[in-house]
């Protein structure tokens, strides 16, 4: 079974996905699709290779989930997303 709540790093910041929530409605791979990706099962999930990407990109693909469920926190370990 897949992990619910993968984490990645991507350019210094830590991405995480709950799964759970996700409606998939696609708002985050169409801004960032080199990070989200649709598994077959219609929720988002990360890419098998995630490369670092600007990180206002990156906020806006995050910050425009319908359902909260990208969570974005800084170098610092402060949530900026949601
Ligand atoms: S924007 Fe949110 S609900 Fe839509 S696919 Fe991405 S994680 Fe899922």
């Amino acid at each position: 079974m897949a992990d619910e709540h993968p984490e990645r790093e991507i350019s210094g910041m830590t991405v995480r996905i709950d799964r759970s929530l996700c409606i998939g409605s696609g708002n985050c791979t169409n801004l960032a699709p080199e990070v989200f990706v649709i598994r077959q099962d219609n929720i988002v999930d990360f890419k098998e290779e995630v490369p670092d990407i600007e990180a206002g990109r990156l906020e806006e693909s995050m910050a425009i989930c319908p359902v909260d469920a990208l969570i974005l926190e800084d170098e610092e370990g402060e949530q900026i997303v949601p």
